[in-house]
């Protein structure tokens, strides 16, 4: 059986920096992975290279088995099967909330006004948003726009969901209400892969933790194993650094 993500020794370079080397990993369908790094490491780069942003130096993506990152592949296709969430700035300031959701349902996926919107007003309603539909996204909390944000990347029903440093603009009030949308949808088995800084959300949440380092997978395991239990000197170096700074 075939993993719904595969990253087969993927390297990555800026000019003569080797940002990501020799990455190779599975990505089951449901699961959720939480990749961990100073920053720097890379996570940021490596989940730009998943959704295309990025050109690979070297190696291969494999997208239920077709491999997205050959030459010539459709992009558009692409990423409407892969929903992204970044740190800040997702939404387009002149839609509203609901336009903002029925874009690419509407441009990629060709749906129906009535459709998308009946589809988008359904999300909004789940997660308490509903009020919000014809707000612009200037006039919504931090909190409320990175939620329609990651509503708007479900919208076209992606395989995945890249979520970067979603919260880190956040205050911490506005952070809780965000990691508690994620939750959902890993309960709805979205699979999923996260980068974040908050730490006791990645223990509850990943399936599997990877450790970026050197442009490396330095350590990968179960959140127990990685946070209760570091073996490398670079991971134990990093948490310890997050323990010190009061973060873990
Ligand atoms: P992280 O998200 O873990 O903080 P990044 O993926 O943003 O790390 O960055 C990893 C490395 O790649 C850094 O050294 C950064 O300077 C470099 N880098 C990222 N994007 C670019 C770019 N577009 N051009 C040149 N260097 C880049
Ligand atoms: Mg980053």
């Amino acid at each position: 059986m075939s993993e719904l993500l595969e990253l087969n020794g993927l390297r990555k370079s800026f000019g003569s920096n080797l940002v990501l080397d020799e990455i190779s990993l599975k990505f089951p369908q449901g699961s959720a992975t939480v990749i961990i790094g100073a920053s720097g490491s890379g996570k940021s780069t490596l989940m730009r290279c998943i959704n295309l942003l990025e050109e690979l130096s070297d190696g291969q993506i494999l997208l239920e088995g077709e491999d997205i990152s050959q030459y010539g592949i459709n992009l558009d296709s692409v990423r409407g099967k892969i929903g992204s969430v970044f740190q800040a700035f997702n939404l387009f300031p002149h839609l509203t909330v609901l336009e903002n959701i029925t874009l690419a349902p509407r441009l990629v996926l060709k749906k129906s006004k009535e459709e998308a919107n009946q589809q988008a007003l359904a999300l909004l309603k789940r997660f308490g948003l509903e009020d919000k539909a014809d707000a612009y996204p200037n006039l919504l909390s931090g909190g409320q726009q990175q939620r329609v944000a990651i509503l708007r990347a479900i919208a076209t029903e992606p395989k995945v969901l890249l979520l970067d440093e979603v919260t880190s603009a956040l205050d911490p009030v506005l952070i809780a209400e965000v990691l508690s949308l994620i939750s959902e949808l890993k309960a709805d088995g979205i699979t999923m892969i996260i980068s974040t800084h908050e730490m006791g959300f990645a223990k509850r949440i990943a399936d599997r933790v990877i450790f970026l380092s050197g442009g490396r997978i330095n350590e990968s395991g179960t959140p127990q194993e990685i946070f209760e239990n570091a073996q490398s000197a670079e991971l134990k170096g990093f948490l310890s650094a997050l323990h010190d700074a009061g973060r873990l």
